[in-house]
């Protein structure tokens, strides 16, 4: 059963396999969008999860991942399979997450409907405590490791090189009813060839049945190549006119990449020595799950830092910012700086008291370096907007706004359809995690390059697979 990320649904990534008389999850992550509506779809699984014997996950993006304690705290009690890599991230993004919805109750407290009684305060999706005893569930595997899901499924990790940990699923399936034995990988979010940090995506055994990704199955990305000689020329005007260049970065994966980039960049005296500070705890803590795992590094990353004894996530210049009196403490300081910090699309977080601060002064850069959802504070100053309201104030856009957008950790449509031209036995492809109007025309683009049996599953949607 499809049931999240299908329908046109880019969020909410589930998918249940049915055989042999259990039921396995692949992914349980959280649906994101208007907030009721999502909290609606959030809470109610199209299935009963004390019914679900186990789940494997691809990786640690909330959107994966992110539903897992609501499985939990409504009766899961089966093992999560995911990487090491994965199962660390996770132990920081689930409890971010949690405590994410803990503050929204308690900002939601303060409206006065609630504050009265007038309106039943609603409960917070899930609590710091729900997502400790999800934690608990986890049991990591290495990449390449087969283990065995339940009886009659073996399943292997593959790397994705979407993030850190990212896993393409694997699956040999033993139908024991029919005796008939099928092969079935599931993509989770396929990476880029030559991304910073992460190995290119791996390839996979024979496989007969394929549910892919579909987020750009209509878009073709800049080249990576230009990202470094882009960044030095940003960071070489900001230190010119003496400004603050400010970075909104999602805490996972992107802020290392940048990190990555700019140390690379002062290692090779491409930028000047400027300050360059991570503002965001949750962005440290990422980061030390990122050293803790170079054996999921790519070669460059070995010779460009690990061979001769250095970090990419340490330098001179690169100060981590904890405590928000330090983060406070960046507005006072004068001189060419860089501040990376979050939320991503200047939603919320650190991020936005920077912007409030620097947005108004046209020495300083703010560089985009991520996607921009709709009515976010990012998108406005990526459509340009001269004037946007930060904290419910006007606020004058005089900063210049640049955008690379070459970061995607996502595959493009030519390399998603260069990725499955090299999978061997394909017998059926099913088109998932895609707006409708990116899964259709990925659709068109296998047809034209005449792959055959392909299938865009509905929400909810029940397939039986007998080939
Ligand atoms: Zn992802």
């Amino acid at each position: 059963m499809f049931a999240g990320a299908s329908g046109g649904d880019v969020t909410g990534s589930k998918h249940l396999i049915m055989v042999n008389g259990k039921k396995i999850l692949l992914d349980c992550g959280m649906f994101q969008g208007k907030r009721d509506e999502a909290d609606q779809k959030n809470m109610n699984f199209p299935f009963d999860p004390k019914e679900i014997d186990a789940v494997v996950l691809s990786h640690a993006h909330i959107d994966h991942s992110g539903n897992l304690p609501i499985l939990v705290k409504q009766g899961f009690t089966g093992p999560i399979f995911c990487t090491h890599a994965t199962r660390d991230l996770c132990n920081y993004m689930l409890l971010d997450s949690a405590y994410i919805q803990e503050r929204e109750i308690e900002w939601l407290l303060k409206k006065k409907k609630y504050r009265t009684g007038k309106s039943e305060l609603p409960e917070p999706l899930y609590t710091i405590v729900d997502a400790e005893n999800t934690l608990k569930l986890f049991h990591s595997v290495s990449y390449e490791k087969s283990f065995i899901v339940e009886d009659g499924v073996v399943a292997s990790f593959y790397d994705a090189g979407h993030i850190l940990g990212s896993a393409l699923t694997h699956l040999i399936i033993h139908d024991k009813e029919k005796d008939k034995r099928t092969t079935l990988c599931y993509t989770g979010d396929l990476g880029r060839r030559g991304l910073a940090i992460l190995r290119d995506p791996q390839g996979i055994p024979p496989t007969d049945i394929l549910l892919t990704e579909t987020t750009y199955g209509n878009r073709l990305h800049s080249a990576l190549q230009t990202v470094e000689e882009d960044l030095a020329v940003i960071v070489n005007q900001v230190a010119e006119r003496g400004g603050k260049l400010i970075i909104p970065a999602f805490a996972l994966e992107r802020s290392q990449e940048v990190i990555y980039y700019l140390n690379l960049l002062l290692k090779k005296g491409k930028i000047p020595s400027i300050p360059i500070y991570l503002d965001s705890p949750l962005a440290g803590n990422v980061t030390e799950v990122f050293r803790s795992h170079p054996e999921c590094f790519d070669k460059e990353t070995y010779n460009d830092f690990l061979s001769g004894g250095k970090s990419p996530f340490d330098s001179l210049e690169l100060h981590y910012t904890r405590s928000v009196e330090e983060s406070k403490a960046l507005n006072e300081k004068s001189g060419s700086m860089v501040i990376i910090s979050a939320s991503g699309m200047c939603e919320h977080g650190r991020i936005v008291h920077h912007l409030k601060n620097n947005i108004e002064d046209p020495k300083n850069i703010v560089l985009i370096v991520g996607y921009q959802a709709a009515y976010t504070l990012g998108r406005k100053l990526v459509q340009g907007d001269k004037q946007v309201n930060i904290f419910g104030d006007p606020y004058d856009v005089k900063a210049s706004i640049y955008v690379m957008d070459a970061f995607s950790a996502h595959a493009d449509r030519s390399d998603l359809l260069e990725y499955i031209d090299r999978i061997d036995g394909l017998k059926k492809i099913f088109l998932i995690h895609g707006e409708k109007s990116q899964r259709e025309a990925f659709e068109e683009a296998l047809i034209a390059n005449n792959f055959e049996n392909i299938y865009l599953p509905e929400f909810q949607e029940v397939v039986d697979i007998d080939l």
